[in-house]
C-alpha cells in the first residue's frame, strides 16, 4: 500500500497488506506472549512505558516530521502531538501499581473481596488524525495491566505508529506483546474484528465503521471500546471573555486542520456579542498562513486525504443556499490536500454543515437570544461527544454542565484531553471510555472471592 504526503501528494513509502491469515498468525503469536508479560510485576511494566516515554521525548523532532509527511499537519503541532503520547505512556506508567481488587466487609456469609486479571489479547484500530496519541491511549493501559495487543494503523498514517511500536520494543515490550499490522480497514482492520481470540476491541474512527465493527465482534466475549466521531458545539454567552473565546475558537476549529474529533464543528453566538466576536474571529481567521506543515511558519496544513478534501467541498455547496461565506470557501489553486480556513453564517438548521460532522476547516456560525436555545441547537444532532460554554456566569455553566448531551463539557476552554480525565462520547459518539484510572478496568476481568470461614 502505496502512502503519500499531503501537501503535494508525492509518495512517500508503502507498506505491506496482512492479510487475515497472516494477522491470526500475528494474534497466536500475541497470545502466547501474553503469559509471561502478565505474570510480570506492574511497576516492571510501567518502567517500560517510561524508558519509552523518555526516548519519544528525545526523539520528538524526527517522530514529528514523519508524523507531519504522511499527515500533513504543522511540525509544531506533531511536536504536541509526540510530547503528549509520551504524557499518556508516562500517565500510565504511574498508575500501573494501582491496579487492585476491592475487599467487601466481613458479613454473614464470611469475607469477600475481588482479584483482577488481564485479558489476553487486544486490538487497537486507529485513525489518521492524530495517529500517535490515539495509538498510546489504547496501547498503554492494554500492556500496563498486563494484555498484549495489535495494532493496525489507518492507511494513510502508518509510519507514524510503526516508529512508536519501534521504540516500545526497544524500551523492554517484548516482540510476542505488541505487533503492529499495517494494511486497509475492510481487510486487516475487520480481520482484527473478527478474530476470536480478541479479546477486547479499542476503535476511534467513524460512526459508520464503529457500527460494522460492532456486528462484527462476538459481544459475549468482545470488550468493545469505541470512540466515533462528534459535531461539538462552542457556546459563547454574552458574557463571555471574548478575547479568549475568540482565540478558542480558532483553536478548536483550526488546529490539526479541523480534523479533530472534539474541534468545535458549530459555533453559537449571542446576539448581543455577536457582531463584535465574528468580526474579530474572522480578522484572526483571515491571519492563518495556510501551507506544507513541514514549511517554518504554517497554521494549517492540508487535509489528510484526497477524500476528505472533497467531501468538505461538497458540504460546503450543499449547505450554502442562502448562506453567507464570511471567509473562506475555496480550495487555493495548485498541489496539496488543501482547504482555506472557512467562516459561514446564515445557514438552514437542516444544512449539512449543522447536521453532519464537519472534518475539516469549516465553522458554521449560529446566533442565539437566550441559553435554552443554544441548549437546544447543541443538542440537535446525533451526536454527543465533546461541548464548550464561555462564560463568566456560574448559572450559564451550570445551566450547560447539567443540560448539553456530551461526554466532556469544557467551561472556557475546549478540545483539551488530558491523559488523567476519562474521555468518550455518549448517543451516537461511541461507547466506553479511555483515559483516567478506571479505563484500566476496561482491559481486565473482575473475579469475586467468598471466604467462608
Ligand atoms: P474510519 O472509520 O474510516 O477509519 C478508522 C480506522 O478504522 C482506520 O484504521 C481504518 O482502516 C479502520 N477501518 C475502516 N473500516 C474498517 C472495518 N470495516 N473494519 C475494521 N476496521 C476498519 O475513520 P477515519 O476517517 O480514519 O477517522 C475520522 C473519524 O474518526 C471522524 O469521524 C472522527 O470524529 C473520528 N474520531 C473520533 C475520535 C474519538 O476519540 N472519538 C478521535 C479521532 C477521530
Amino acid at each position: 500500500m502505496d502512502v503519500y504526503n499531503p501537501a503535494n501528494n508525492q509518495k512517500i513509502g508503502e507498506v505491506k497488506e496482512f492479510t487475515e491469515e497472516e494477522v491470526a498468525g500475528t494474534i497466536d503469536r500475541l497470545g502466547a506472549g501474553f503469559p509471561g508479560w502478565s505474570a510480570r510485576r506492574p511497576a516492571s511494566r510501567g518502567m517500560v512505558l517510561y524508558r519509552a516515554a523518555e526516548t519519544i521525548r528525545a526523539d520528538v523532532h524526527r517522530l514529528a516530521s514523519i508524523l507531519t509527511a504522511e499527515q500533513g499537519k504543522p511540525l509544531a503541532e506533531a511536536r504536541n502531538e509526540i510530547l503528549g503520547a509520551a504524557s499518556v505512556f508516562e500517565y500510565y506508567a504511574s498508575i500501573a501499581g494501582t491496579v487492585g481488587g476491592s475487599t467487601v466487609p466481613k458479613s454473614d456469609y464470611g469475607y469477600a473481596f475481588t482479584s483482577k486479571s488481564p485479558l489476553g489479547v487486544c486490538g487497537a484500530i486507529i485513525p489518521w488524525n492524530m495517529p500517535a496519541l490515539i495509538m498510546a491511549w489504547k496501547v498503554a493501559p492494554a500492556v500496563v495491566t498486563g494484555n498484549s495487543i495489535v495494532v493496525k494503523p489507518a492507511e494513510t498514517t502508518p509510519f507514524t505508529n510503526i516508529e512508536i511500536a519501534g521504540i516500545l520494543h526497544s524500551s523492554g515490550l517484548p516482540d510476542d506483546v505488541l505487533a503492529v499490522v499495517t494494511g486497509g480497514g475492510e481487510t486487516t482492520g475487520a480481520a482484527i474484528a473478527r478474530n476470536r481470540d480478541v479479546r477486547h476491541i479499542s476503535f476511534t474512527g467513524s460512526v459508520e465503521t464503529g457500527e460494522k465493527i460492532s456486528k462484527m465482534v462476538d459481544a459475549g466475549r468482545v470488550r468493545l471500546t469505541l470512540e466515533l466521531g462528534g459535531s461539538d458545539p462552542m457556546i459563547v454567552c454574552g458574557d463571555a471573555d471574548l478575547d479568549r473565546a475568540v482565540a478558542g475558537a480558532v483553536a478548536g476549529r483550526f488546529y490539526n486542520c479541523g480534523q479533530i474529533c472534539t474541534a468545535v464543528k458549530r459555533l453559537f453566538v449571542a446576539d448581543s456579542v455577536a457582531d463584535g466576536f465574528i468580526g474579530r474571529l474572522k480578522a484572526a481567521t483571515e491571519s492563518l498562513r495556510v501551507g506544507d506543515g513541514a514549511a517554518e511558519g504554517t497554521d494549517i496544513g492540508p487535509l489528510n486525504s484526497i477524500g476528505g478534501l472533497q467531501r468538505i467541498e461538497e458540504m460546503v455547496e450543499d449547505s450554502i443556499g442562502s448562506a453567507k461565506v464570511l471567509t473562506g470557501g475555496l480550495r487555493p489553486d495548485g498541489p496539496g490536500n488543501f482547504y482555506a480556513p472557512t467562516l459561514i453564517t446564515g445557514l438552514e438548521p437542516d444544512s449539512r454543515l449543522l447536521t453532519e460532522e464537519v472534518f475539516g476547516p469549516v465553522l458554521p456560525i449560529v446566533r442565539f437570544g437566550d441559553l435554552d436555545e443554544a441548549v437546544d441547537m447543541a443538542n440537535s444532532t446525533r451526536f454527543g461527544l465533546g461541548a464548550s460554554i464561555w462564560t463568566n456566569d456560574m448559572r450559564n455553566a451550570s445551566k450547560a454542565i447539567d443540560s448539553v448531551r456530551s461526554g466532556i463539557l469544557w467551561v472556557n476552554r475546549h478540545s483539551r484531553i488530558p491523559p488523567e480525565v476519562p474521555f468518550g462520547g455518549v448517543a451516537g459518539s461511541g461507547i466506553g471510555r479511555e483515559n483516567g484510572p478506571n479505563s484500566l478496568d476496561g482491559y481486565m476481568v473482575e473475579k469475586t472471592v467468598i471466604v467462608s470461614p
